[in-house]
This record gives structure tokens, C-alpha cells and sequence, in this order.
């Protein structure tokens, strides 16, 4: 049972989750929605406790077509950033609100970017393409998140002007957003070689998880006295972290998605 602590504690904290929303505010949607994102949770860090190959992909589509599928687009909430934006201003704290709050701004403090590595919807895809390393050094356009960002804000605020920010109208910015992220994204990583390039430099929600993640309670720690240099770690890392660096001004440190790739390519099981 040891082995599956991990696994019960996610659920337990989910659960929590799910059962504080519900009481609080009645409405039973909280309780099944958390229920089964820690369900899923918890199943895939049981897979991966037992060393399960598919573990992480398991969680990635059991909760990323969740979100996207049902959420998205059969309950037509806009679960994007543009979403957060518009039920922010409409000072309604719904799923939207509390989606972004929990899993990409305060969320990360405890679990730093698994949100990318495990749910995100769009890497659900990106990951199935065939660059899971990268394979050209990292470019110096990371900038383009923050007009990304920018643009979304001002959208929405335009959308507030002008009386036309509706749930239709944030359905519709749903899906092409959607449809825009996929493209981007395919194009990119094909261009650049990299499955994860629109993370690395598009995406905008990076700009709440990078910073929040910094602080992350949970991290890959290098234990250097072990370490012996082989760099096989940084070659199967898909977001370019310096992971044999103990530091937490590593190279890229607020880029890891807790993926365990390094973990698992490491001889000397120096990084835990
Ligand atoms: S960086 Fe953005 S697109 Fe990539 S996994 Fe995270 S939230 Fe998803
Ligand atoms: S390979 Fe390691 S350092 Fe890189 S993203 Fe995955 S967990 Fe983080
Ligand atoms: S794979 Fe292990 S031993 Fe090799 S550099 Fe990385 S941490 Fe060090």
C-alpha cells in the first residue's frame, strides 16, 4: 500500500475539493466534477506508482477530453483563459473562476505545472505528435505569451464595451480559440521540431503557472552527490529544465511539467 500513498492523498485532497464546493454552495455539479478529476488523478498515480507505461496519458485524456468534451463543448463553458476573464468581470465565481484559481494560479504553489503535464487539453494532443524531445535549441520568442495574454484581456474587455460579451459569444471565442491553439500549436511543433513549442512560447495561461510554479512545494530534486554527469535526463526532457541542477534557479525551472521522463532516464536514480 506504500507505494500508492501518493495516489490516495490526490484523491483524498480532490475529494476534500469536491465536497467543500459542495456544501458550500449546494450545487452537486462541484462534487461530481472534482470527484472525478481526483479520480482520474488518483487512478494515474497509481498506474504510475506500478510503473504503468501509459500512466500519465491515461490521466491526460480522462480529464483533458473531460473538460473539453463535456465542459467544453457539451456544457458550452468556456474553460480558456478568455472564459476566466469573462466570469472574473461578471463577478461569477463558477466553474470558470475556480478552474483557473485551483489548477493554474494557486494550485501551482502545491503542484507546480502538472496541470500541463497531466490535464491541459491542447498537450493532450500536441504530445501524440512524434517530437517528444526536442530536437534544435530553445528560441528566444517566449515574449509572444504575453501579447497573448494581452490580446485575451482586451478582447474581453472589448467584448464587456460593446454589450456583447454573452455565454454564446464566449462559446463561439471557445471553440476558435480551440481550433486556433490546435493549428498553432500542430504547426509549430512541426516547425520547430518540439511537440511542446506553443507552450514554450505561445501559451498565455503560462503567464499565471510560470511565476506560481517557482514556488512549487512539489519538484524533481537532483540529488548531485549521486548524479554523474551523464546528461541523459536533459535529453528526454521536453520543456529544456536543467533538472541535475538542484538549484531552483535551474535553467528553465518553472518549465517542468512533472512528466517523471527524467526520472525514468536517469541510471543512477539521482533524481527523485
Ligand atoms: S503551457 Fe498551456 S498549452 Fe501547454 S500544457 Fe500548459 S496550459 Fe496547456
Ligand atoms: S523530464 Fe523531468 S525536468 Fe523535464 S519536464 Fe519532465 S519532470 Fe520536469
Ligand atoms: S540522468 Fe541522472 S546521472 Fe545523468 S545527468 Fe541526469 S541526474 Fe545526473
Amino acid at each position: 500500500m506504500k507505494k500508492y500513498k501518493t495516489a490516495i492523498i490526490l484523491f483524498a485532497i480532490f475529494e476534500a475539493i469536491a465536497v467543500s464546493l459542495w456544501l458550500s454552495t449546494g450545487n452537486l455539479f462541484f462534487l461530481l466534477n472534482f470527484s472525478y478529476i481526483g479520480l482520474c488523478i488518483g487512478i494515474g498515480a497509481g498506474l504510475m506508482a506500478a510503473e504503468k507505461k501509459y500512466a500519465r496519458e491515461f490521466v491526460q485524456f480522462g480529464v483533458g477530453a473531460y473538460m473539453l468534451v463535456f465542459l467544453g463543448l457539451i456544457c458550452k463553458e468556456n474553460m480558456q483563459i478568455e472564459g476566466f476573464w469573462y466570469y472574473l468581470f461578471s463577478g461569477v465565481v463558477g466553474a470558470g473562476v475556480l478552474h483557473y484559481a485551483i489548477a493554474k494560479i494557486f494550485g501551482p504553489l502545491l503542484f507546480g505545472r502538472g496541470w500541463c503535464g497531466y490535464c491541459c487539453w491542447t498537450a493532450m494532443i500536441l504530445d501524440l505528435l512524434p517530437y517528444k524531445q526536442p530536437q534544435g535549441p530553445r528560441k528566444k520568442i517566449g515574449y509572444i505569451r504575453y501579447i497573448v495574454f494581452a490580446l485575451s484581456l482586451i478582447l474581453v474587455l472589448l467584448l464587456f464595451h460593446f454589450g456583447k460579451a454573452t455565454k454564446h459569444t464566449m462559446f463561439v471565442i471557445f471553440l476558435i480559440g480551440n481550433l486556433v491553439y490546435y493549428v498553432v500549436g500542430i504547426i509549430l511543433a512541426i516547425a520547430f521540431k518540439d511537440n511542446r513549442a506553443f507552450c514554450k512560447y505561445i501559451c498565455p495561461v503560462t503567464v499565471f503557472l510560470k511565476p506560481m510554479s517557482y514556488f512549487s512545494a512539489l519538484r524533481v530534486h537532483c540529488d548531485e552527490e549521486k548524479c554523474i554527469q551523464c546528461g541523459k535526463c536533459l535529453k528526454v526532457c521536453p520543456m529544456d529544465v536543467e533538472v541535475n541542477n538542484e538549484s531552483c534557479k535551474r535553467k528553465n525551472a518553472t518549465e517542468c511539467i512533472l512528466c517523471n521522463q527524467c526520472k525514468k532516464a536517469c541510471p543512477v536514480k539521482a533524481l527523485k
